[in-house]
Parts: C-alpha cells; structure tokens; sequence
C-alpha cells in the first residue's frame, strides 16, 4: 500500500513539526509514508539546553511519546549522506529512497579553525553538550574546592564563555545564579568572564535592550569584554586578541554556528553558514522535491530582503508551511510563500530574570525587563509544547 516517501530528516523544532502536520494532512492518502530519522530518541528542547547545562533540568521528551498513533515511522539513526542525485538517504546501516524529502538537521557549533579551539572547549548545541558542561561545572568546583594552591583554584574557578549572543548570555545568567548560590564557591571567589567579538551583546537586539543586557549580567557578577576575539586555546589558556591570556579550565565556546558536513555535501546549493538556499516555497534551489527549513535554510525574509535568523519560532513556522506546500504539491494545489512572522525575542538571564521584545498588535514592538520578561519567555517556551501537543493529539505527558 505504501509505494511513496516522504523522508523528514531531523526531530527537531522543525521536522517534528512538519512530520506530524504531513501526518495529518495525509491521513487519507496511505500511499504516502512519513519516515521521521533523528540520532536521538527524543525530541530536544533546544532553546531550554543553557538550563540543563547549568541546572540538569528535563528538557526533552521521547519522539515516541509525540508521535503515537500517527502514522509517522520513526528511524533512530545516524545520517551518513544525503544523496539528491539518487534520491537517497544513507544511514548508518540501510538506506532509504525517497519521493519528498525535508532537511531539517540544525546546526553545528562553528570553530572557526581558531587553534585548540575545538579540542580544549565545550559547546552547547546538543543535550549531550548540556550534560558534559553540567558534569564539568561540578567536577571542577568540587576540585577547586580540594586544592590547597590559591593560584589553582582561582584558574579552576574562572568560567569563560566565549561569544556573547543568544546562546552564550542566557548560559551566562544562569552559571552567575548557581555559582552565587553555591556558598562555599562564591567564598572561594569565582569569574565568569563573557567574550564577544562585536561591540555588544546579543546583537539582535536594539541597543538599548543590548545594554540592559549587559547591565542586568554585571549585576550578577558577570564580566563582559567586548571587541575582543579567541584567538588561541591550549588545554588551560585562553589567547585573546587584545594580547592577554587567560588562565582557565573551562572555555564554553557559543560564538558561532553552521549547517553540518552532510548538507555541504549533499548536491544542494548553500550559502552564508553553509545553509541551503532556498527558494519563497523553501524549496532547496534547483531542487523541487527537497525542502529545507529552520537552521538549515537560508530563507530570505521577503520585506527586509535579509536572511531568516536561525531561531526556534522560525523553524516551526516553516515546518508547518513545508508540511502544507508538500501535501499542494500532491494535490495539484498551488503553494504558499513564505513569509515570517517575527514574534519578538526574550533573552532568560537566569532564573526569573529576562530582557526582549514582543510583536503586539498596535504598539507594534514592546520591552519587557525582569521578571514579566522571564514569564513571557516561559510562557513561549510552553507555547511550544501545546502546539506540540495540537499537532500530535495523542501527546503523552512525560513528566508524569
Ligand atoms: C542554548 C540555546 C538557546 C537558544 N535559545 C533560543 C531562543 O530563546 N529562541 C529561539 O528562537 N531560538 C533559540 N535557539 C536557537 C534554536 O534552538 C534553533 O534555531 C532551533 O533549534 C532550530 O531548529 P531546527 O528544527 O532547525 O533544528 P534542531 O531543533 O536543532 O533539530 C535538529 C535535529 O536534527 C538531529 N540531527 C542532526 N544531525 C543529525 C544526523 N546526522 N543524523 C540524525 N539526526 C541528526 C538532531 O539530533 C536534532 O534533533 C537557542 C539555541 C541554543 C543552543
């Protein structure tokens, strides 16, 4: 009965939302299959990961438990290739044709071949990422605590974060909220040091929430240098491009992202972070049956002519619109552009704590500070879940 694929490649933000829409918009036509292929068994709440790195909180859920009476076939797998010439994709062990496929893999931290970088730092794109940094936090605050060399322990105790956008301020607030929590640590006197290249944080926001930014995590003890980049790391120092060096055990690197090695070769055409161009259908250039959608595509926002930030809300929007313009294509029905809806962007700076903006009908563009902001930013994070749990109908709450 099933002679058709449609492979979604990637759980993510975006494929598990466009797998679950295509499973409903195809419910009466079984000669589609829905094949959904991701490395993890779960489905990651990625926009959470700096909260599980800090604080080891649940931040996914089975893809199972999502998926249940769908008719989604889920393959928990590695991609080896994507192969458009074949209409393949390759697994670790198998491979599987396909008639429709969407490209919805993520990304993958950028080291910009900046020396011992890769080797002697941690990232934060995984929940696997997450939990090396909560184990190292611990590991290294216990040690600190045991050695008897003050020289030691200060370098042990220093945490340098490098790259201050999204990724790297919110772990920021968060590592000041546990270490200032953390009596004897805070006695013993610990830095955490934020380096960003640019002239100030998270620039996607305007200024003026840049510098609330900034002011909220001085507050916290945090301290910021700006317009200085990494320039080398060996196994205990950090080379900056101002001349200085740093002595410190840990160096979490959040200064930049690309789209893997898979896609690049993968026939398709890519841009800017190796993502791939697409077209107002998120079609992949030259390629009408491949889609690509969230990190992975580089959609152009058709009123500012800039590309489509790589950012949760996007890829959902764009998982559901693949899903709608997969099933018009099917039909013989005509597709719809793509056009974001830009909803706003709250920064958590730790625990009840938040700066951003909200897209508010009339007023256009509010701020919102502090406490309001980390419930708004909660409340979108749970946002997610529910349209999770709209498109699945058949979620089952795993956290009991
Ligand atoms: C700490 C942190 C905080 C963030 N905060 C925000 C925020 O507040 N707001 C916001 O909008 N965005 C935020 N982002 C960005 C946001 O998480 C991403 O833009 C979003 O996850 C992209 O969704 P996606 O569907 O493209 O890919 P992902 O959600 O990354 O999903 C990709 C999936 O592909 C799987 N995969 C990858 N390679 C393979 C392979 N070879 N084989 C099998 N499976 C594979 C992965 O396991 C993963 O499940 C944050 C990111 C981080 C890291």
């Amino acid at each position: 009965m099933h002679n058709k694929t449609i492979a979604v490649l990637g759980a993510g933000y975006g494929g598990i939302t466009a797998a679950l829409r295509l499973a409903r918009l195809l419910k009466k036509m079984p000669q589609y299959r829905i094949y959904l292929i991701d490395r993890n068994p779960f489905h990651t709440f990625k926009t959470q990961l700096h909260e599980a790195a800090v604080r080891n909180v649940e931040v996914s859920v089975p893809v199972q438990n999502i998926i249940r009476k769908t008719s989604i076939v889920f393959i928990q797998d590695s991609i080896r290739e994507i192969n458009t010439a074949k209409s393949k994709i390759i697994l670790s062990d198998s491979e599987i044709g396909y008639e429709y496929l969407v490209i919805a893999l993520g990304s993958i931290t950028n080291y910009y071949n900046i020396p011992g970088l890769q080797e002697y730092s941690l990232s934060l794109q995984s929940l696997e990422d997450a939990n090396a940094i909560y184990e190292h936090i611990n590991g290294v605050c216990e040690e600190a605590l045991l050695s008897t060399r003050e020289d030691i322990r200060q370098d042990m105790l220093r945490f340098v974060i490098g790259g201050g956008g999204l990724t790297g301020v919110e772990l920021a607030g968060e590592l000041a909220d546990l270490l200032n929590k953390k009596a004897e640590i805070a006695s013993a006197g610990f830095q955490i040091l934020l380096i960003e290249g640019g002239s100030r944080l998270v620039p996607n926001l305007d200024e003026r929430m840049s510098e609330e930014v900034s002011q909220r995590l001085q507050g916290k003890g945090v301290k910021i240098i700006t317009n200085c980049r990494i320039v080398k790391r060996t196994i205990d120092a950090i080379a900056l491009s101002n001349g200085d060096i740093l002595k410190a055990y840990t160096l979490v690197w959040t200064g930049g992202i690309k789209a893997g090695s898979i896609i690049e070769s993968s026939g398709l055409t890519t841009g800017q972070m190796g993502r791939i161009i697409v077209n107002e259908f998120l079609q992949a250039e030259g390629h009408p049956f491949v889609y690509a959608l969230g990190d992975n595509a580089l959609a152009i926002n058709p009123t500012t002519g800039n590309p489509v930030p790589a950012a949760a809300q996007f890829a959902l929007q764009q998982g559901r619109l693949v899903a709608g313009n997969i099933y018009a294509d099917i039909c013989g029905r005509d597709k719809r552009p793509y056009k974001p809806k830009v909803l706003g962007e709250i920064v958590s700076l730790g625990r009840h704590l938040a700066v951003g903006w909200l897209a508010v009908p009339f007023f256009k563009k509010v701020r919102f500070f502090g406490f309001i902001a980390s419930l708004l930013k909660t409340a979108i994070e749970d946002k997610h879940i529910l349209l999770l749990k709209k498109e699945s109908r058949n979620w089952i709450d795993w956290r009991g």
